[in-house]
């Protein structure tokens, strides 16, 4: 009896020798939110729900993801919660480490089922605490249950990130910190990234990082986890760290170990490419695992190095965020 050879697939790599084993997919690109670094006013274009992955075709891809080494999932937006039955999605999982990327805002979000799903970490959007100010950036939802969703969380490794605006926000660096530091949370700052031409000013932010260090709020040595978009401190106060995220004036591009799946199923190997792949149109054409490993493989291998800064492609909740 002849036995056909079984092909033994290898982690995916690109031509610079980076492995890549982190994915972030986005479930949906619409938010609850209008934030007006991140939304365009009128919201994002209406979708055909065909034009979207269903959830068994995002099992599918997360199995095959697995198999070629991604260890690292990440489930973002859009915001993840307003698709129906995300929760359920997220119940059925099974994955290597699980992430979230949320604003904790959606209507009917069920706090218990979300610490029920035993997450390795989630993080959630938290650019102020001034109840107004929170209002105008979202484009008209509140704070008060945003913080009260924060407190009812029992999840593992919460992450606050704030996107610091000049003028807006950079004023509250300290209570942010000092807010994170309460709940026992990590606080990131993240440079703002103009996709939208929005006329909000983005701040460099090592400038701030080296002044907390000399306000004694941050310890001195730098943390830097493996391939990790960020550069963390530990609180000088607090169990907590303080991250810093600087796509603009420290880009991290040479070490990053990711790839995007958007919620239309298009793969993206960075941030400011273009969609390299649409693997729903291959799933619906019914092309095995083995055939779309092969293609996955290849597209990876073409990841740049590090691209030319392109904030002309999308918004950051089309790309998931
Ligand atoms: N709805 C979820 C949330 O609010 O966290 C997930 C999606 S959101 C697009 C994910 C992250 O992208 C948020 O932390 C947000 O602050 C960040 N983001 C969105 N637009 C950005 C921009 N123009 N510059 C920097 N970060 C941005």
């Amino acid at each position: 009896m002849r036995v056909s050879a079984m092909r033994v697939w290898k982690m995916l790599k690109d031509s610079f020798g980076r492995i890549i084993d982190y994915a972030r997919i986005s479930l949906t690109d619409k938010c609850n939110m209008r934030c007006r670094y991140c939304i365009p006013e009128e919201g994002v274009k209406k979708r055909c729900h065909d034009e979207l992955l269903k959830f068994e075709e995002i099992y599918f891809l997360l199995e095959i993801l697995k198999e070629l080494g991604i260890n690292k999932f990440r489930f973002t937006g859009g915001e993840p919660f307003i698709r129906r039955e995300a929760m359920c999605f997220f119940e059925n999982l099974n994955i290597g480490e699980f992430y979230i990327t949320t604003n904790l805002s959606a209507d009917n979000l069920d706090i218990d089922r979300l610490n029920n799903l035993n997450l390795d970490g989630i993080n959630i959007s938290l650019d102020t605490l001034n109840p107004k100010k929170y209002t105008w950036l979202s484009r008209g939802w509140y704070l008060k249950g945003v913080i009260e969703n924060i407190r009812n969380l029992r999840v593992k490794n919460i992450k606050l990130n704030a996107v610091i605006i000049k003028g807006f926000n950079d004023d509250e660096i300290k209570p942010l910190i000092n807010f994170a530091n309460e709940i026992g949370a990590t606080m990131r700052f993240i440079e703002k990234m103009d996709f939208l031409k929005d006329n909000l000013k983005y701040v460099p932010l090592d400038k701030i990082r080296k002044n907390l260090i000399l306000d004694n709020i941050i310890s001195e040595e730098k943390i830097s986890p493996k391939n990790s978009a960020a550069i963390y401190h530990q609180q000088s106060a607090g169990k907590g760290k303080v991250g810093f995220i600087m796509p603009i004036s420290k880009p991290f591009c040479s070490t990053c170990d990711r790839i995007r799946l958007t919620a239309d199923g298009a793969i993206k190997l960075c941030l400011f490419a273009e969609k390299s792949l649409n693997l729903r149109d291959m799933l619906r054409e019914e092309k095995n695992k083995d055939e779309i490993k092969e293609i996955l493989t290849k597209t990876a291998f073409a990841k740049p190095r590090a691209p030319k800064i392109n904030l002309q492609t999308e918004s950051m909740s089309a790309i998931g965020g």
